[in-house]
């Protein structure tokens, strides 16, 4: 599979943006939380604590690491595909998707489908369903220069093996109302696999990681895109994505307000092959591909440190053994 894997071209997953949620609109979900944080206040005193000379009300605010922090920065609201205009807000689901099948699937294919729907529910909390009949997510098997056409759009990166185009309601900044995405039928299956986990990533409202054993890598260069499933950062950002105390809408600032920075950073070491970030004090920790040096990592001090080359990412965070959504502190 690896080798597969290796021999494959350079391959490209983009998500399309929307030309239909752009302007500036009112944030409705932010007035109502507001409200809500000042309903809990009172409540939520015994709670406050100070972290960084900030008194943080804990029942609105998250805490998390710096590392953690940009990385969902990044996830959230970075445009996955450069050259498109994406409003720079949270976007995300009100209400579970339903996915409907059309084209050309493989066996493969459909099993790799339900396993990722099964995941990404797990992650975000949502209930995300195969229909037979109709959904609001069209998953298209088609070849490669069927892209254009399937996604009703003029012109299609030739190298995309997989794309997503979101639907945004144009009331509500930030819902995700429904999503189109192709997947390539012409392409190898080992890549499809990773393909269909990757796009439904961007169907829950996720971009693209700067972070190489993310699922969410969006260069998907053959030696470096082995994960088929969720990475722990893809865990914690997705698992972030749909906090209750976060909104469809958010922006950076209102981001900036509820994601807390804990005091202790992650640490990292320069240039390494890998980036192995801990969360202090926590049970979370990310291991990141950065370059193509096979270095051993200068921050370990793991039970399990992994060795290189990393043959089997999955076996640092299996996401296929997650069994329940991640509780975010
Ligand atoms: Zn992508």
């Amino acid at each position: 599979m690896r080798l597969l894997t290796r021999q494959r071209a350079v391959l490209c997953l983009l998500a399309l943006g929307t030309a239909a949620c752009g302007g500036a609109r009112s944030h409705p979900a932010a007035s109502t939380r507001t409200q809500d944080h000042t309903a809990a206040n009172h409540a939520a005193a015994a709670k406050a604590t100070d972290v960084l000379g900030r008194r943080l009300d804990r029942s609105a605010t998250l805490e998390v690491t710096p590392y953690e922090r940009d990385a969902f920065l990044e996830l959230a609201l970075r445009p996955a595909a450069t050259g498109t205009t994406r409003p720079s807000v949270l976007q995300r689901w009100v209400r579970s998707p339903v996915l409907h099948v059309t084209g050309n699937p493989s066996a493969e294919d459909s099993v790799h489908l339900a396993e990722s729907a099964q995941r990404w529910s797990l992650i975000t909390g949502l209930n995300i369903t195969v229909s037979p009949v109709a959904g609001n997510v069209d998953i298209s098997f088609v070849p490669r220069a069927a892209f254009a056409r399937a996604l009703d759009v003029e012109n299609v990166d030739a190298t995309a093996v997989g794309l997503t185009r979101l639907r945004i309601d144009p009331r509500r900044a930030g819902v995700i109302t429904g999503a189109t995405v192709v997947v390539a039928d012409d392409d190898l299956q080992v890549s499809r696999n990773r393909t269909i986990a990757h796009e439904l990533g961007h169907a829950v409202g996720l971009q693209h990681s700067t972070c190489a054993s993310s699922l969410m890598d969006g260069s998907s260069d053959g030696d470096r895109s082995v994960r088929w499933s969720p990475n722990a950062l893809d865990l914690r950002v997705g698992s972030l994505l749909y906090d209750r105390r976060l909104a469809p809408g958010d922006t950076t600032r209102d981001l900036d307000e509820l994601l807390v920075p804990s005091a202790v950073a992650g640490v990292s070491c320069d240039p390494v092959d890998l980036e192995l970030v801990r969360a202090s004090g926590t049970d979370r920790h990310y291991l990141c591909v950065r370059g193509p040096q096979t270095v051993r990592p200068c921050t370990s001090n793991l039970s399990r440190e992994p060795t290189l080359p990393i043959t089997d990412p999955d076996a640092w965070t299996n996401g296929s053994s997650l069994s329940s959504r991640p509780q975010n502190a």
